[in-house]
């Protein structure tokens, strides 16, 4: 055999070489990995809610266009996403805490429990504490107060999500969390008499308490080395006001802080070299949809949206490096587009002339039942606030059989509520509401083409919504508990092979 001549030897390997190194080069390039990852959930926030959302925007910005126009909301133009069961160890209508705690920690489990498992002895590791541990930052902001169940899955371990003070106690003793904020505590002096305020306790370990708009918007990271920030003006519950309410406040001239304004602060405060972990839930869009009330659910929608933008815009900067995932727990109210009167037709136009959430139109009701308002005098503020009407002729003219369950209705609710019996037919109508508040919501989203089945949750798969590093883990169909896998994938602590979606 010929030798081979020492050139072409010379060629061989430094091919050989080439090959090795760029091999070489390949294998060491790092995968990417998210080092900041924003969590939204819409606390009931399923296909139903998200799809009127984009077409009542879409009708109210082309008013006079023939054919449908949707819009889209900050999330729904994700390239990456996919459609999750929901069905908790209870129930195929599963409550928030199981699924809060499914997401956050990847096991399933009763209703009412957070982060135990079925036989309430094991406890769950959440997302939260392994983030924290790989060095990020965590935050958590959510619109209902901050001991409920959705934001408690991410920061606590309770047999029972009635716990608020347990909840609390255990968020503001505990290590995982560098920021809360939102609503406010439930019970932080709990509900028996001597327990330590939960503010004293959020103190001691190094929370600093912002309860003002200014403080609030002008958040930095020197302000403390934890954060707890509550909005100054709650709503019932200890929740922050309805997006609906908000939006009037702000148009009467007075200031209140957003969801998105919230989601603003958090970013500059937790952005750090090792990056983050944040979980912000619209949490009173669920809160709408039990008391079947269309518009203030949308516009809750709408205060997500807004505040998954501020995390796209922050996304842009850091393109490479962050995850943005949106869903919700569970559908609410069974609510869906189409109704039996309008047969194919939508009117979304007509959900504009509803100016008011549930809540604050039952204090008008109440100031009603205490003045002794008639029907009539009545029906002047339901115009007002929803624009439905008795005058002939117009777009929410109440129909002769809309007029009687109005009525009826009105007369429940005059009566103080001590005096009020609920049978069958009371509670299939009014659902433990306010029965002229809910029979409002009820006509004008029928005339309107929407209508709720239920004042509870339903089983409906809910769609997931991903953009950036490790987006692709959320293509597909595949169980809640996945969701935890494929954020801790994303974030390089698990490794890639065990995301179920792909
Ligand atoms: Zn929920």
């Amino acid at each position: 055999m010929k030798p081979l001549s020492k050139k072409l030897i010379a060629m061989l390997l430094v091919l050989v070489m080439t090959l090795s190194l760029t091999g070489m080069a390949l294998a060491e390039e790092p995968a990417k990995e998210a080092k900041y990852v924003f969590f939204f959930i819409g606390d009931g926030m399923g296909s139903p809610q998200i799809t009127a959302t984009r077409y009542f925007l879409g009708t109210l910005a082309n008013p006079d266009s023939p054919f449908p126009v949707p819009a889209e909301l900050s999330f729904t133009t994700f390239k990456s996403g996919g459609l999750m069961t929901t069905y908790d160890s209870t129930s195929f209508c599963p409550d928030s805490a199981s699924t809060a705690s499914s997401m956050a920690s990847g096991e399933k489990t009763l209703s009412g429990v957070i982060n135990y498992d079925v036989n309430k002895e094991r406890q769950f590791k959440p997302v939260t504490e392994y983030a924290k541990e790989a060095g990020k930052k965590v935050g958590i902001l959510t619109s209902v107060s901050l001991d409920h169940a959705t934001p408690a899955a991410f920061y606590a371990k309770v047999p029972s999500r009635s716990s608020y003070y347990d909840i609390a106690v255990q968020g503001m003793s505990g290590t995982t969390l560098d920021l809360i904020g939102g609503g406010g505590f439930r019970y932080p002096t709990g509900r028996e008499k001597d327990q330590k305020d939960v503010f004293e306790i959020a103190k001691e370990n190094g929370f600093t308490f912002l309860n003002d708009n200014e403080s609030i918007r002008g958040l930095k990271p020197e302000d403390g080395e934890r954060i707890l920030m509550i909005a100054p003006d709650l709503a019932g519950s200890d929740a922050m006001q309805y997006e609906v309410d908000r939006l009037r406040i702000v148009e009467e001239g007075g200031d209140s802080l957003s969801l998105a304004d919230f989601t603003k602060s958090a970013i500059n405060y937790l952005d750090n070299e090792e990056g983050f972990f944040l979980m912000v839930e619209g949490g009173k869009l669920d809160w709408a949809c039990h008391a079947n009330d269309a518009v203030t659910t949308m516009y809750e929608t709408i205060a997500l949206s807004d505040a998954v933008q501020v995390a796209v815009d922050f996304a842009q900067e850091h393109p490479d490096e962050t995850l943005i995932v949106v869903t919700g727990d569970h559908e609410t109210g069974g609510l869906t587009i189409g109704f039996a009167t309008t047969w194919y037709n939508t009117y979304f136009g007509y959900l504009d002339n509803q100016n008011i959430s549930y809540e604050d139109f039952d204090k008008r009701v109440t100031k009603m039942r205490e003045e002794g308002l008639s029907f009539e005098d009545a029906m002047a503020i339901v115009k007002e606030s929803y624009g439905l009407t008795l005058e002939e002729g117009q777009d929410l003219t109440l129909t002769a059989t809309e007029t009687a369950t109005l009525k009826d209705a009105y007369t429940m609710s005059m009566l103080p509520k001590a005096q009020r019996v609920i049978g069958e037919k009371e509670s299939f109508m009014y659902g433990g509401y306010e029965p002229l508040t809910v029979t409002c919501a009820h006509i004008l989203n029928n005339k309107s083409g929407l209508a709720y089945t239920s004042y509870a949750h339903t089983g409906l798969q809910i769609p997931v919504y991903a953009q950036g590093v490790g987006a692709e883990n959320f293509l597909g169909f595949f169980d809640n508990t996945d969701i935890f896998f494929s954020m801790m994938s994303a974030m390089g602590l698990i490794p890639a092979d065990s995301v179920a979606a792909k």
